[in-house]
């Protein structure tokens, strides 16, 4: 007995001093540049693993953990009141989490071997903060192309609070007829669609020759024409010049050599990341121009953690460099800074680029690695794109879902995938997005059990459907041809078209030859038994069929994945 009793004093000993060894650990200075997404995750969690540590957060501007994914909705009215993209304020946190934010606070420099930060205060005065660890949240600034003009007080970018209230303002108080956006990326169509609701005619200038350039150009095609259906003045492979006052507008030269007049220009061409505090500390800065870290979010210095979007990420699927500004991983990555900071192993496993934007009634989507991507990385893919109900065709409201997935094909792994269309496109990204981080194989997709009533699925999915047509070509079951087969077919290749009579009626393949599906059986003598069939249906699903009957009777042919729509939809998107 004795000795078991003196072994629980000596462990209650022990546990005693380990927690006073604990609260020393714990009681940190943590300086933190930056109160929206990242920044304030990372003080929210540092708070939560110790009640000791004494949290700043300094933010240049006025609000702190804002919802800036929200700002196009307020401008467009959706979101009607603007304290709804206020989420927290500086009281809050002080009162819930005991942080001490410091609002119209900068920090202007750091010396990481003094451990201290230089700030630049509301009132202009400078102090020295002195830190035991440092998190850099700063975040990305919009790009401001060197156009003549961009800085005409007409002229706005779109980050935060206060660029809304000042658009919002122009919108309200100006009542301008037309608006012109530059840069076709998620926050420059949601500008559009904002400036559409509010009754603005509105002119949208791309230099790309698409929008939403991270997506595949086929998959931008549906957004093209949904943007002109609403209305907008959609002009790709176009940039702005120059931008001059004309009166109360502002004259806007086009390098079409045409010129457009506005009352608001909103500039959305992209974003850098603020890592000009981290090059001047001495930091390691990636070849992307984002700060570098490592898995646990830590820079070069071991008590300076980044995170968000003025971090380097590695792409999950590819493994390269990348900047990839999203909401999610900003949020995540300062979850990941404060655990380590309280020395609680975790790690950031990479950023795949799942992302989604809603256009008026449409939403495109993607996660992992484009063809474009694909290719540019040099890595070997295939691809099939289905066409394929929301829900179940007979319950009411289905509507179409354009998916495209890339895959390995030796191995079947997912690579990434795409999606367009007007109802569930949002669920589907997210199951492929699971499948790419959990390197699932288009095989395994097949196996999915997703739930489904009428009113939300049907009984094979689209994601089980693209596993089932993935499958069939890793299978060998049919090989697939792509829109450049279609447009250049060899001397020794046929076009096939199994489509309706109706169906043919409305378009077809130049050169193709036509048998509809159900007569196929019986006419397979007029094909010519040298030549490969270059098959096509509307959607991909009677090609296949008809290339069962095909190969079956020792016919040579492949299957244009997608059909029709996907040849639309490519040729419509060509240069
Ligand atoms: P931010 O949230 O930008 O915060 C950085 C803060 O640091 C800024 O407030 C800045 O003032 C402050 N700061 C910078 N330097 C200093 C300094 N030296 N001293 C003090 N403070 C400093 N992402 C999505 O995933 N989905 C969306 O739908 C989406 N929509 C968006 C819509 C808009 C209009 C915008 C602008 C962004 C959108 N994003 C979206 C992107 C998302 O908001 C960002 O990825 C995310 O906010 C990045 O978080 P962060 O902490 O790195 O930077």
């Amino acid at each position: 007995m004795l000795p078991r009793l003196l072994y629980k004093g000596f462990s209650h000993y022990l546990a005693n001093q380990s927690t006073e060894l604990e609260k020393m650990s714990e009681s940190k200075r943590i300086l933190i540049v930056g109160g929206v997404a990242g920044g304030a995750s990372a003080a929210a969690r540092a708070r939560r693993l110790s009640e000791d540590a004494e949290i700043i957060v300094f933010e240049r501007g006025e609000h702190i953990s804002f919802a800036n994914c929200g700002l196009p909705y307020h401008i467009g009215q959706v979101i009607p009141k603007r304290e709804s993209l206020l989420i927290q304020t500086p009281e809050a946190m002080a009162r819930r989490f005991r942080i001490d934010v410091r609002t119209r606070c900068e920090v202007m420099s750091v010396d990481p071997g003094a451990h201290t930060a230089t700030v630049r205060g509301a009132d202009g005065a400078e102090s020295v903060e002195p830190y035991d660890k440092l998190v850099l949240s700063p975040g990305a600034a919009p790009v401001c192309p060197p156009i003549p003009g961009a800085d005409l007080p007409g002229v706005r970018t779109l980050r935060n609070i206060d660029d809304m209230d000042a658009i919002k303002r122009i919108v309200d108080r100006d009542a301008p007829e037309r608006a012109l956006v530059v840069g076709g990326g998620y926050i420059g169509l949601e500008m559009a669609e904002a400036l559409r609701l509010r009754g603005l005619d509105v002119t949208l200038v791309e230099l790309a020759e698409q929008v939403f350039v991270a997506a595949d150009a086929e998959m931008a095609a549906p957004v093209h024409r949904q943007l002109v259906e609403h209305g907008v003045d959609l002009r790709l492979k176009t940039s702005v010049t120059a931008i001059e006052p004309s009166g109360e507008r502002l004259k806007v030269a086009l390098s079409s050599e045409e010129s457009v007049e506005c009352g608001l220009v909103i500039m959305a061409v992209g974003v850098r990341p603020e890592a000009d505090l981290a090059r001047d500390a001495g930091l390691e800065i990636g070849q992307t121009g984002g700060i570098a870290v490592d898995e646990q979010m830590r820079t070069s210095d071991p008590d300076i953690f980044a995170v968000g979007d003025a971090v380097e990420v590695t792409e999950f699927v590819g493994g390269g460099s990348a900047l990839i500004p999203l909401a999610g991983p900003a949020n995540r990555q300062g979850r990941i800074a404060a655990d380590n900071i309280f020395d609680r192993p975790s790690v950031y496993r990479h950023t795949q680029g799942t992302a989604i934007c809603k256009l008026f009634d449409l939403a495109i989507g993607m996660t992992g690695m484009s063809e474009k991507a694909l290719s540019r990385a040099g890595m070997n893919f295939e691809k099939i794109y289905i066409h394929a109900a929301s829900h179940a065709g007979y319950y009411p409201g289905a509507a179409p879902i354009n998916l495209k997935l890339l895959f390995d094909p030796e191995s079947g792994r997912v690579l990434g995938a795409q999606a367009v269309g007007s109802d569930g496109v949002d669920k589907r990204i997210d199951v492929l997005a699971v499948a790419v981080r959990a390197g699932l194989s288009v095989q395994q997709l097949q196996d999915l059990e997703l739930s489904y009533a009428p009113p939300f699925g049907s009984a094979k999915d689209p994601v089980n459907y693209a596993g089932f047509v993935a499958s069939n070509v890793l299978a060998g079951d049919v090989k697939l041809c792509h829109t450049p087969d279609m447009l250049a077919p060899g001397d020794n290749q046929l076009l096939l078209d199994v489509r309706t009579d109706g169906e043919v009626a409305a378009g077809t393949i130049a050169g193709s030859v036509h048998i509809p599906l159900d007569d196929l059986r019986d006419r397979l003598g007029e094909l010519p038994s040298d030549k490969e069939l270059l098959v096509f249906c509307a959607a991909g699903l009677r090609g296949y069929l008809a290339c069962r009957i095909l190969s079956q009777n020792d016919l040579a042919c492949r299957n244009l994945t997608g059909g029709y729509k996907t040849f639309k939809d490519a040729t419509d998107a060509q240069p």
